[in-house]
C-alpha cells in the first residue's frame, strides 16, 4: 500500500477560553490516501472545523499524531509550519470570503496566492486555472461582482494555486443551492484528478456522496462510520462500514442502540467469523 497523505492517530483537541474548556476532537483517527477526495460530514459543533484547521498547519492539537505528507504537525517550526501551509495544502475556510481580497480581481486573486513563477508565467497559470474551474468569462471581476459559488470556485482556484498535494475546503458548497453544488463539485474533482491531489471536503450535502470517494461521518469529536461506493458483480452499491480505533473502539449507530435499548453495559459473543453484541440482562446492565 502506498503511504497515506493524511495520517491522524489519536487527534484530541481542546479549546480554552476563559476558565471554560470545549473538548472539540476526542481521540480522532482519519487516513487519506495519496488523490483519494474524502468528504466529512457531521453535525454542527462535531469538530470538521477544528479538524480542517489542524490539517491545515492553522492549530497544534493538544494531543495524538497528525502527519501530512511525511510533515509532522504537532512538530513544525514556526518557520517550517509556514513553508507547509504554503507547499503542502490548500485550504478555502468555511467563509471563502477570507480567502480573498475584496480589491482584487479573481485573476489578481489567483496571482496573489501563487508564490513561484515570472509575473507571466503566474498570470497564464491563474487564467488556466479559473478558466478550468469555470470562471474563464470572470477573470476581471472583483469578489463583490461575482455569484456566491463563483465566489467559491475563485477561493477553490486561490487555494489550488500552488499545486498543493491536499485540498482543503469547509463547506463549499453550503451557501449553495443543488444544481450549482452538483457543478461546483463536478469540475472540482476534474481539476483535482488532473493536478493528483487529494482533497478532504467538509459537507453537510447527501449528493456529494457521488462525487468523492468516501464520505467520513465525525460524531463528537471522533470518526464514527464511514459511506463508500464499492463495486459488486458490475454493480454500484453503497457501503456504510463502522470505524473501529486503534484502541478497538466502535461507536453503534444511534438506530440500532435505541431498537435494542442498549446502555451502559453490553453483553460480546465472539461466534466464528463474528460478533454479537446483546443487551446485559438484569443486574448485568446496571
Ligand atoms: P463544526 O465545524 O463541526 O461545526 P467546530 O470544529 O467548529 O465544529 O467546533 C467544535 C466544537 O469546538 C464546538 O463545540 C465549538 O463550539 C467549539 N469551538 C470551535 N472553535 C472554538 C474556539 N475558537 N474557542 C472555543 N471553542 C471553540
Ligand atoms: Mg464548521
Amino acid at each position: 500500500m502506498k503511504a497515506s497523505i493524511v495520517d491522524c492517530e489519536g487527534l484530541v483537541h481542546i479549546y480554552k477560553a476563559a476558565n471554560l474548556e470545549v473538548v472539540a476532537l476526542q481521540g480522532l483517527d482519519l487516513e487519506v490516501a495519496p488523490g483519494e477526495m474524502v468528504a466529512i460530514a457531521g453535525r454542527s459543533g462535531s469538530g470538521k472545523t477544528t479538524l480542517m484547521n489542524i490539517l491545515a498547519g492553522l492549530e497544534r492539537p493538544t494531543a495524538g499524531v497528525v502527519r501530512v505528507a511525511g510533515n509532522d504537525l504537532s512538530r513544525l517550526s514556526g518557520s517550517e509550519q509556514e513553508r507547509y501551509r504554503r507547499d503542502v495544502v490548500g485550504y478555502v475556510l468555511q467563509h471563502a470570503m477570507g480567502n480573498l481580497a475584496p480589491y482584487l480581481t479573481a485573476i489578481e486573486n489567483v496571482q496573489a496566492a501563487t508564490v513561484t513563477g515570472t509575473a507571466r508565467g503566474r498570470s497564464r497559470a491563474a487564467a488556466s486555472l479559473l478558466e478550468r474551474l469555470g470562471l474563464g468569462a470572470r477573470l476581471s471581476r472583483r469578489p463583490g461582482e461575482l455569484a456566491g459559488h463563483e465566489n467559491q470556485r475563485l477561493a477553490l482556484a486561490t487555494a489550488l494555486a500552488n499545486h498543493p498535494r491536499l485540498l482543503l475546503a469547509d463547506e463549499p458548497t453550503a451557501e449553495l443551492d443543488t444544481a450549482a453544488a452538483a457543478q461546483l463539485l463536478g469540475d472540482l474533482t476534474t481539476v483535482l484528478r488532473e493536478e493528483e491531489a487529494a482533497a478532504v471536503i467538509v459537507t453537510h450535502d447527501p449528493q456529494l456522496e457521488t462525487y468523492v470517494d468516501r464520505v467520513v461521518m465525525i460524531r463528537d469529536g471522533r470518526t464514527s462510520s464511514e459511506r463508500r461506493w464499492v463495486e459488486r458483480e458490475g454493480a454500484l452499491i453503497h457501503d456504510e462500514l463502522a470505524i473501529m480505533d486503534r484502541a478497538g473502539r466502535i461507536q453503534l449507530p444511534r438506530a440500532y442502540v435505541d431498537k435494542l435499548g442498549l446502555s451502559g453495559r453490553v453483553r460480546l459473543h465472539l461466534e466464528g467469523d463474528r460478533i454479537s453484541i446483546l443487551p446485559a440482562t438484569g443486574d448485568e446492565s446496571a
